[in-house]
């Protein structure tokens, strides 16, 4: 089956009592036990549901993987996946990752005794130089928010092989449409399924595949011990949107590159990060592990232009957190998605005060296009 075609039929696609082509939503926390002691497929709502079961099956297997989990959130997905170490144990965290796995490291995991090191992952020699005797693994995003870095997945995965390491990948932005990092080499993949997954700006989710049947024992363990479950309306909501992540990630980056040819030639943009920008330092690996640049354009405005001028002038496209949905979102990085971030550390990183990040939707590119030029013209 290829890939479209796993969308749809991947999985279980039909459900197996009733053969409706609709997976139902079985509201239920427990399961009637036919016979004591004889250990039923379904006994209880937080360790298995059929709903979430059928969605698991789904990710599994458009990520390439054997075992699927879902989750309550993204940082559900990821607290699990971290929760695999133990105290005293050390992982290796790529410097540009979302936020709130920051928050998640450093308010949290820390401590209860892990350890870790943020190094550019793009950079192979200082991700093989924070290895120490007590790394257990690699941890990484690429596309990263906002500046879009790209790392090479499978020259990573290679050094953590030669160490023992496990590599771990947020795949979040990228989409199992475009990339599929168990595919090059990454032990775990993980998303937050709010995201393009979901595709529809209407649920908060988190989902992680493997190929490997030891971490997949371990995780689920600790799904159910953990119990961050995913619920079955929330389940059901999400495959029907996996459903069409093909069809929306085709106009999504048809749309990006439109507007990335617009903000190119415009003389009030400086610097635009997009993965697909022959110019950007990341295209040729991203050309080589990615099958498209996704629809994600951040840019600069030119100095002295102020971005709250310019984003709240727009008519159509939304000013709002989050990205991936199907409608076009606009925020401003240092004021919104990156404000918890210290002024000095930001620069550093390249995030600047004038920086706009736009989620590119699946709209009419020629009214993204006046609502741009419009706002452009206000500024
Ligand atoms: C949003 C996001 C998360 C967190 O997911 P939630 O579903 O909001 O908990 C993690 N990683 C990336 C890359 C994200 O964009």
């Amino acid at each position: 089956m290829k890939f479209n075609t796993k969308l749809i039929h991947g999985g279980i696609s039909e459900d197996q009592t009733t053969g409706a082509v609709s997976i139902p939503v079985y509201r239920t926390s427990t399961f009637h036990q036919h016979k004591l002691g004889a250990e039923p497929k379904w006994e209880y709502g937080r360790t298995g549901n059929p709903t979430r079961h059928s969605l698991e099956q789904l990710i599994a297997e458009i990520e390439g993987g054997k075992y699927g989990f879902a989750f309550a959130s993204g940082s559900a997905a990821i607290h699990a996946v971290f929760s695999l170490f133990s105290s005293g144990d050390h992982i290796i965290v790529g410097n540009d990752v979302y936020g709130g796995t920051f928050r998640l490291i450093n308010k949290v995991l820390k401590r209860f005794g892990l350890e870790f090191t943020v190094v550019d992952t793009r950079d192979l020699k200082a991700v093989e130089t924070a290895i120490r005797e007590n790394t257990k693994a690699i941890y990484l995003e690429t596309p990263t928010n906002p500046l879009l870095k790209i790392s090479d997945i499978s020259e990573i995965a290679r050094i953590a092989h030669v160490h023992n390491l496990k590599t771990i990948v947020d795949n979040t932005f990228a989409t199992p449409y475009n990339q599929n990092p168990l595919a090059l080499g990454a032990d775990i993949v993980l998303h937050s399924a709010t995201k393009y997954l979901g595709g529809h700006s209407d649920v908060v989710a988190g989902l992680v595949a493997t190929a490997d049947k030891k971490i997949a024992d371990e995780l689920f363990f600790l799904q159910n011990s953990i119990g961050s479950v995913l619920g079955p309306d929330d389940s059901w909501l999400l495959m029907r949107g996996i459903k069409t992540l093909g069809v929306r990630m085709r106009v999504h980056q048809e749309n990006a590159q439109i507007i990335f040819d617009y903000l190119k030639n415009n003389a009030k943009v400086g610097k635009i990060y997009y993965p697909g920008n022959p110019d950007g330092e990341g295209y040729e690996i991203a050309k080589k592990q990615m099958n498209g640049f996704g629809a994600i354009i951040s840019f600069e405005l030119k100095d002295g232009l102020d971005p709250k001028n310019f984003v709240e002038n727009l008519k159509l496209i939304d000013l709002a957190e989050s990205l991936g949905g199907i409608e076009s979102l606009i925020e401003v990085p240092v004021v919104m998605t990156h404000s918890a971030i210290p002024r000095d550390i930001r620069l550093k990183n390249g995030i600047r005060d004038e920086l706009i990040r736009l989620s590119v939707g699946v709209e009419d590119s020629e009214d993204l296009l006046d609502d741009l030029k419009q706002a452009f013209a206000s500024i």
